[in-house]
């Protein structure tokens, strides 16, 4: 009943992000009554038997998909992606110390400040030019400190839709990623990192929940003056259970992965994703007098599209028409301007194609 009257329309956000549908459903179903125990999911103990399980899945589909070695922790923290800008230099950056930051980015730039407001972080490169960011640098561009305690990037930049596809060389110096729009759309090595987070609000489920995947020797090295409930190593000891979890959160992550495990793992979105994010960007070279995609051709990021129109008064009669056309979420960040198209996991390829047909009418329409 409810089914026919709801209406879903394409929803190309940043994040809070589009979701798959059989992972909301079942958050549907398991709603009222959690598998008969007469009470929803997001009721039961963080401490009983039903979260329990629900939570050791969670764990175990992030460590199946994304192929975790077992010399890492898998923590669920909260606070977001900002929570670690923080939470990272206090466990990890201690006095006579220096961590090195790449600077990519609107959120890599904060992660850097929130770094320096515990200790001594140094940027390492910076690709900004003229207020925006357009490429990410390669590995000969970046300075890095042979004696940096840890190296920061953000792997996927939200805002400006640029993208590491090649992780640097840090050498001895652990790689720390924000993957917060980055994680679960392909395969990486996780062993190239000492250190991902995310937020879940993107490609994992949604806000509440923040990833910490966090190699041992750096969990048992980090520092013990600071408040116990920052402490990975506390966190980890207690299984990310010390105090109440956000049991919702992390029960649609559950959801969300094993949908992507249904549809073949982090190698299937892969493939998906390339084509979702190639269709897209064919569709703004095409024509190159209406649309034009200001990112340097080796740094387009396959996660979040930007392009931008001939005036942004076009711009937000493109945003209006196309949410006339049941697609929303397309404005760019309010720093950056222009359209922004996020492709996380759930988006459908037909969504894309629909889009593109949109963006083909539009431009010989207004152009
Ligand atoms: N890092 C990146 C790459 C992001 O995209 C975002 C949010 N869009 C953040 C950090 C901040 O995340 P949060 O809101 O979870 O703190």
């Amino acid at each position: 009943m409810l089914r026919a009257m709801t209406h879903r329309v394409m929803n190309f956000a940043p994040g809070p992000a589009t979701l798959p549908l059989p992972a909301l459903e079942r958050a549907q179903r398991d709603l009222l009554d959690y598998q008969g125990t007469g009470i929803s999911i997001a009721e039961h103990s963080h401490r009983g038997k039903a979260y329990a399980a629900v939570h050791a899945e969670a764990k175990g589909l992030l460590r199946e998909l994304l192929a975790i070695p077992e010399d890492y922790e898998v923590l669920f923290m909260q606070g977001g992606a900002r929570g670690q800008f923080a939470i990272l230099p206090m466990n990890l950056l201690g006095p006579k110390q220096s961590a090195d930051y790449v600077v990519t980015g609107t959120w890599a730039k904060k992660a850097l400040e929130e770094a320096r407001n515990v200790g001594e972080a140094r940027e390492a490169a910076n690709t900004e030019k003229e207020g925006a960011f357009t490429r990410v640098p390669t590995n000969a561009e970046i300075d890095w400190d042979p004696n940096a305690v840890y190296a920061h990037i953000a792997t996927n930049n939200t805002i400006f839709g640029t993208q590491f596809f090649e992780m640097p060389d840090t050498g001895k110096v652990p790689l720390v990623a924000d993957m917060s729009s980055d994680i679960a759309w392909r395969p990486v090595d996780v062993s190239r990192f000492g250190m991902i987070y995310a937020g879940a609000q993107k490609n994992l489920g949604i806000p509440g929940v923040t990833v910490v995947i966090v190699r041992r020797d750096l969990v048992s090295r980090g520092r013990k003056d600071i408040p116990d409930i920052f402490r990975y190593a506390s966190i980890a000891k207690g299984d990310s259970l010390q105090n109440t979890a956000p049991t919702f959160a992390i029960y649609m992550m559950r959801n969300v992965l094993d949908w992507v495990r249904d549809q073949g793992g982090l190698p299937a979105m892969e493939k998906r994703n390339r084509n979702k994010a190639e269709l897209l960007y064919s569709a703004i070279d095409e024509n190159p007098d209406f649309y034009r995609g200001p990112v340097e051709e080796a740094s387009r990021s396959v996660m979040n599209i930007v392009f931008r129109l001939p005036s942004e008064e076009l711009e937000a009669r493109f945003v209006a028409e196309a949410a006339e056309n049941d697609m929303v979420g397309l404005k760019g960040h309010r720093s950056a301007g222009g359209i922004r198209v996020s492709l996380y996991n759930a988006i459908e390829p037909e969504q894309v194609g629909r889009l593109v047909t949109f963006m083909q009418e539009f431009a010989s329409r207004a152009g």
